[in-house]
């Protein structure tokens, strides 16, 4: 992941956002109060707006700057959520890496800017304890996080077997796609739908819904990469 990937991401999920606002509207307006697809597209769009006037050296600064901008611009749960994973996942992209850390495997070394597949795991797991963290939910509580624990899970087992980050990052979003199947028989235990109780099961989660459409962009965008380098 280097800083045009990072931006080409964060573009690419704006592109899902404003194609599936309706979708995940839709879906929150059975089990929630009807704003999921409208938050997430104002928070996208702003960043989508904001980025090209940002001048940045690293991914991870790109990813930092669009956690801040979703938690200033998106109202609701998922702003808070949302921000607080884009802002870890940018922060331990750019940490210092350990002093006796291995070379990426098979490889001449990392590059300059660029995180190889295991870093960008390390990443993401980032991001996922921000969002444990400040959300408190756990798996099957029906939540973003039954998406994005098991793409993180697929992400890292493609990337441990010599994966590139455009085959993990195709296992992690099918791997989300799976988990946010997995929300539709599952009772909401955190957020607004668990007001509902059992009258939540029989649904899709929205915010499941949605990080399966930001891996699947990642898994794009990787793809996209590979295939011009
Ligand atoms: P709100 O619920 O405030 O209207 P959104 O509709 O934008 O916010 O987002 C709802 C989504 O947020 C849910 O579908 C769920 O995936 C996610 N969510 C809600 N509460 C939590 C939580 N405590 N931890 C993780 N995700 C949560
Ligand atoms: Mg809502």
């Amino acid at each position: 992941m280097d800083t045009a990937l990072a931006r080409t991401w964060v573009q690419a999920i704006a592109a899902a956002m404003d194609t599936h606002k309706d979708r995940l509207t839709q879906l929150d307006s059975a089990i929630g109060d009807a704003d999921h697809g409208a938050n997430m597209h104002r928070g996208f769009a702003a960043v989508a707006a904001a980025l090209p006037e940002y001048d940045a050296a690293t991914p991870g600064l790109i990813l930092v700057k669009t956690g801040s901008l979703l938690i200033s611009v998106v109202g609701g749960a998922s702003g808070p959520l949302y921000g607080s994973a884009f802002r870890s996942v940018g922060k331990a992209l750019d940490a210092p890496e350990a002093p006796d850390a291995p070379d990426e495997p098979g490889g001449s070394g990392p590059q300059a800017g660029t995180a190889g597949p295991e870093r960008v795991a390390d990443a993401l797991a980032a991001g996922l304890a921000g969002v444990r963290r400040l959300g408190a939910a756990t798996e099957g509580d029906k939540t973003m996080i039954d998406a994005y624990a098991p793409a993180l899970a697929a992400f890292r087992a493609s990337a441990a077997a010599g994966g590139d980050l455009a085959e993990a990052a195709a296992a992690a979003a099918d791997a989300a796609e799976e988990g946010m199947r997995a929300t539709t028989p599952m009772q909401a235990r955190k957020g607004r739908a668990s007001y509902l109780g059992p009258r939540s099961v029989g649904h899709q989660d929205p915010g499941a819904t949605s990080t399966a459409l930001i891996f699947r962009a990642l898994a794009d965008t990787a793809a996209a990469a590979k295939a011009a380098a």
